[in-house]
């Protein structure tokens, strides 16, 4: 079974790199895309916006990076050190370099020479938005709401095409009471299904659970399925693959205000909430579905997203 969801991945693979839609960078989950698939991005995130934008979000866009401390402070690398990846740079004497080029001279590992930056990888697109609204004080009565897009890394190189290293996620994020959160989360469950609905792809809502790491990761992802904190709307790419979450739905409860100290007006422990939708996923999903040339692509659902 195994072999044969492999063999699939790696046709649908050839099959976009084959049309150009993808450009092969060597490394399994790391991608070039083309004029074409950026198209459909910028017209999916358009779509997006449409449906948000009326909400009156402020908008933040933060570069691919965060400082290595937030990410700790963020709990991810306790909960995802699979994950979780930091830039380190080479910072040494004449003496180290001189040793680094007899290392490159001779194809020997010179990796270990670098030393880790102030920088990490963003993980999600969120991440950056819980300090920044921390570091304002406490929150209005009306709470917050931003929408941020931003590259994210994960290390998990893959064969599936859904399954990137560098990927961009499109979020909004709800900051504020625990009624606020949930119905933010209540209404973005219901526009996503009609967004996606929309372009007709096949689409369920699910309960989901993140892969935190390790035995101890196993209860987390437990906890989290039972009390629903986590849902994901999943589209067949691959037939005989299991589905890919294009969208998800997160109820933090109080873990980043806590991170943060984020405070209501009225002194509690802010709620933060957020819905991320992958647009390399979704835009995979208008390829595998309605076909590699867009020009073929059904009426309807070039017309919803302008293309
Ligand atoms: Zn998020």
């Amino acid at each position: 079974m195994k072999d044969l969801v492999s063999a699939a991945y790696e046709a649908f693979r050839d099959e976009l790199l084959g049309h150009g839609l993808l450009i092969s960078m060597g490394v399994d989950g790391l991608y070039g895309r083309s004029g074409t698939f950026e198209h459909v991005v910028e017209r999916l995130n358009a779509a997006i916006s449409g449906v948000g934008d009326p909400d009156g979000p402020e908008v933040m866009r933060f570069p691919p990076g965060l400082g290595r401390l937030q990410l700790e402070k963020s709990g991810y690398v306790r909960n995802f050190p699979h994950l979780a990846g930091t830039v380190a740079s080479f910072a040494g004497s004449d003496h180290d370099h001189a040793a680094l080029l007899g290392r490159l001279s001779k194809g020997e590992d010179w990796t270990d020479m670098q030393r880790p930056t102030e920088v990490a990888l963003t993980p999600a697109a969120c991440y950056g938005v819980y300090p920044t609204i921390a570091s304002r004080g406490p929150l209005a009565a009306t709470g917050a709401l931003v929408d941020v897009y931003t590259w994210c890394f994960r290390h998990e190189p893959s064969i599936d095409p859904a399954r990137m290293q560098m990927f961009r996620q499109r979020e909004h994020v709800r900051i504020g009471t625990r009624e606020q959160v949930s119905s933010f989360r209540t209404l973005w469950l219901d526009r996503a299904q009609a967004l996606v609905g929309s372009l007709e792809l096949p689409a369920t809502i699910e309960v989901a659970s993140d892969p935190f790491f390790g035995r101890a990761g196993k209860l987390l992802s437990a906890s989290q399925r039972e009390e629903s904190l986590k849902f994901e709307l999943l589209v067949p790419i691959v037939a005989e693959a299991p589905r890919t979450a294009c969208v998800s739905f997160n109820d933090h409860r109080d873990l980043f205000g806590r991170a943060w100290a984020i405070q209501t007006e009225t002194g509690e422990t802010a709620h933060t909430a957020c819905v991320g939708f992958g647009v390399e996923r979704l835009t995979l999903a208008l390829f595998r579905h309605h076909g590699f040339i867009v020009a073929d692509w059904p009426d309807r659902v070039r017309h919803v997203l302008g293309l």
